[in-house]
């Protein structure tokens, strides 16, 4: 049986009675499976006895100990026990505050074993933080579990009910890991997994079972990610080949440019115009850091479908994002005599209509919008090519419900969030890759600054003197409005004082995601169109406006924001000619963590870099670095920072899948059957 099938209930296990199988079913644990995946926090080492003389302000120590004295400590107007230990040869003390309980539970003569971490404190050793087990005189328990908890389930009690199903169920349950591949590397069977996690036997061998659970999970989780990938490399050409050099509206778009492509950009239409010319569906990403130009290469792959034909869809994540590329395609591609349009949920009826039935008629060559373009009244006539701009911003299911409205098109996603390339492999293994390097030639690169809340006098200064040079200004905060508890500035009140005491000779306008949508794009277009001098926002201003007048980025408590939000803002400005600059401004007394990223920024301004140094500040200590910035969420495994368990699955599950391409395999059931579980996790 596979540990995902034991659905029996906890209530099953003997000491689980009603009231506690409750709680548990109230944080997601209903039946056996799941109780076995709830997997430790920490662990505590258990396994030895130590005197009380070892104590250490670092790490628990248990001890076995005699109470021999009971005092009263007043606080709060309350009072709380403080028991008085020894082992014999040192005296300590356990303050228990709010937990009256001891005392009678406790009285001096008990004898109990004490897990404590202690501090030495007006003349005695003493502690705060300790369990209290009796002392049966057994011998010690080994390493025991840390679990996450939630009211009224104790450690104990999860503790009991865990190792109780470990007994009953961990022998019937099957392996999903292929036989050869756990010899290979050295995995522990499952059953034997799931003991050492939750129960190890020593450090070690939890180390292993950590390893062989999380490769496990990645194992899943790549699986139909390389089905597709070998699926559509398999695919045998559709259309007739045709010759991968620019078509004739490609060259005449380049011709009308005031500048010539980069080598990134010329390397990137290559790739998609070989791909188109393969015949085979296209599946490709565009990587670029912010400014690359990757809008200039969808344009010119969407005039390749439309020479041949075809209609293409262009998704962007925000309305303010589909109307700026609306803009830009009605500059470029309309004098071309191509047939564009708009459509986003904010079209009204009357208007939408008539767009719906030219573009059921094949009337619209390109159409641009938001979630909009894959409602299920939009119908195409003959849908070869799908963009989507920004792509993490969108799940697997949008995805694949925008490509469901043509006959496998072409797919090309764009990200402006650079990602290692070793995780783009594997976490992308269905896609091909282009990356655009370098940026268009001319731009001075952006002067960043870092400086001090409390120096903003100066930050001013310098804004001034851009805005009346003719230049605009973004302003940005980590809050929309004021929040009571919390000390920083937020975007709508600063708005105010920036308008009227500091800059009030300038136009000012906020942005943020509360704003309704027609209210946003009046305020972007007016910025957009220099009628706006400063633009106050959020990180709604993250992803991709293109402003190129805008020389100052100003991100205030920059030490609140992640690297890649602190680069995507700062790619906001240096678009244009003139020379462009960024204040990060924090609080002297920041966390570490804030100063290193600022750090970062200070010295980088190379996306793909910035993206390593994040992942190696988050480090192996934080779990679900990727979860956090939204790209994947998995139990154990965290795909950001188990590169190396990461890539070996990618390797073993290609071999596998071209062995076996059905999973028909008796090794490879534990697959087959466990794919559901895994198939919709969602991947940006
Ligand atoms: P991103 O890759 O961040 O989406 P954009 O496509 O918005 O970047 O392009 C940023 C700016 O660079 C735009 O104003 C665009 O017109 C300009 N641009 C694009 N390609 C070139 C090029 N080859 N030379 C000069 N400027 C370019
Ligand atoms: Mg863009």
């Amino acid at each position: 049986m596979y540990l995902c099938e034991l659905n029996i209930p906890c209530s099953h296990i003997p000491g689980v009675g009603p009231a506690l199988a409750q709680k548990l079913a109230s944080i997601g644990i209903i039946d056996i499976s799941q109780l076995l995946r709830w997997y430790p926090r920490n662990w505590e080492d258990m396994s030895h006895l130590q005197p009380l003389s070892a104590w250490t302000t670092q790490k628990e120590i248990l001890s076995d100990v005699e109470v021999i004295g009971l005092q009263w400590l007043h606080f709060r107007g309350r009072r709380h026990p403080k028991l008085i230990i020894t082992d014999g040869d040192t005296r300590a003390s356990l303050s228990g505050f709010n937990r009256a309980y001891l005392a009678t539970s406790y009285p001096p003569g008990s004898r109990i074993r004490v897990w404590a971490k202690y501090v030495f404190k007006r003349g005695e050793i003493q502690s705060s933080s300790f369990t209290v087990y009796k002392n049966h005189g057994q011998n010690p328990d080994g390493i025991l579990p840390v679990y996450r908890l939630s009211e009224g389930i104790s450690q104990n009690q999860l503790r009991k009910a865990v190792k109780q199903a470990l007994n009953l169920y961990a022998v019937n349950i099957s392996d999903e890991i292929p036989e050869a591949l756990r010899n290979k590397h050295q995995l522990l069977p499952k059953a034997e997994a799931l003991v050492n996690i939750h129960f190890p036997q020593s450090f070690e061998l939890r180390d292993r079972a950590i390893q062989s659970l999380k490769y496990e999970e990645l194992l899943h989780f790549l699986l139909p990610i390389a089905r597709r990938a070998i699926q559509r490399r398999a695919l045998g050409p559709t259309t007739k080949e045709r010759n991968p050099g620019p078509s004739l509206l490609q060259k005449r778009l380049i011709e009308r440019l005031p500048f010539s492509l980069t080598q990134g950009q010329e390397g990137a239409l290559q790739e998609i115009n070989s791909d188109i010319a393969s015949g085979r569906p296209m599946a490709r990403l565009i990587q670029g850091d912010v400014g690359s130009g990757k809008t200039l290469v969808a344009f010119l792959a969407a005039l390749a479908s439309v020479e041949a034909g075809g209609q293409v869809a262009i998704m962007a994540p925000t309305e303010l994002l589909a109307r700026q590329l609306a803009q830009e395609a009605a500059k470029l591609l309309e004098p071309m005599g191509l047939r564009l349009a708009a459509l986003s949920g904010s079209v009204p009826a009357p208007l939408r209509r008539p767009l719906l039935a030219a573009l059921a008629a094949g009337d619209i060559d390109i159409v641009i919008g938001t979630h909009a373009l894959f409602s299920r009244d939009v119908i195409y006539k003959n849908l070869q090519l799908v963009i989507v701009d920004e792509q993490h911003r969108f799940g697997v299911m949008q995805r694949s419900a925008i490509m469901a409205k043509g006959e496998s098109p072409h797919l090309i996603m764009m990200s402006a969030t650079p990602i290692p390339r070793s995780l783009a492999l594997t976490l992308f293994g269905d896609l091909d890759v282009s990356t655009i390097r370098d940026i268009p030639p001319g731009r001075k690169p952006v002067r960043t600054h870092l400086s001090y809340q409390t120096d903003m006098g100066k930050v001013y200064d310098l804004v001034r003197r851009e805005l009346e040079a003719g230049r605009q200004a973004f302003f940005v905060y980590p809050l929309i409005e004021d929040q009571e508890y919390m000390e920083l500035k937020d975007a709508v009140g600063m708005a105010k004082v920036l308008g009227t005491k500091v800059f009030p000779d300038f136009p000012i306008e906020v942005l943020h995601s509360k704003l309704p949508d027609e209210e946003k794009d009046g305020i972007m277009q007016a910025f957009r169109l220099g009628q706006v001098k400063i633009l106050v926002a959020t990180s709604v201003v993250e992803v991709g406006i293109d402003v190129p007048n805008a020389s100052c980025m100003v991100i205030e408590h920059a030490d609140r924001f992640g690297l890649a939000a602190l680069h995507q803002l700062r790619g906001r400005v240096g678009r244009g000619s003139h020379q462009a600059y960024c204040f990060l401004t924090f609080n002297p007394d920041t966390t570490e963590d804030g100063k290193a990223r600022l750090k970062v920024m200070h010295s980088h301004r190379d996306g793909f870099i910035i993206a390593e140094e994040d992942l190696r500040l988050r480090g192996p200590g934080q779990l679900r670095g990727l979860e956090q910035s939204g790209y994947i969420s998995l139990g154990l495994a965290d795909p950001s920072l188990d590169l190396d368990i990461l890539s070996q699955a990618h390797t073993d599950i290609f071999d596998i899948l071209n062995q076996d391409p059905g999973l028909l395999a008796v090794e490879h059931q534990g697959l087959a059957a466990n794919q559901e579980q895994y198939s919709e996790v969602a991947l940006g």
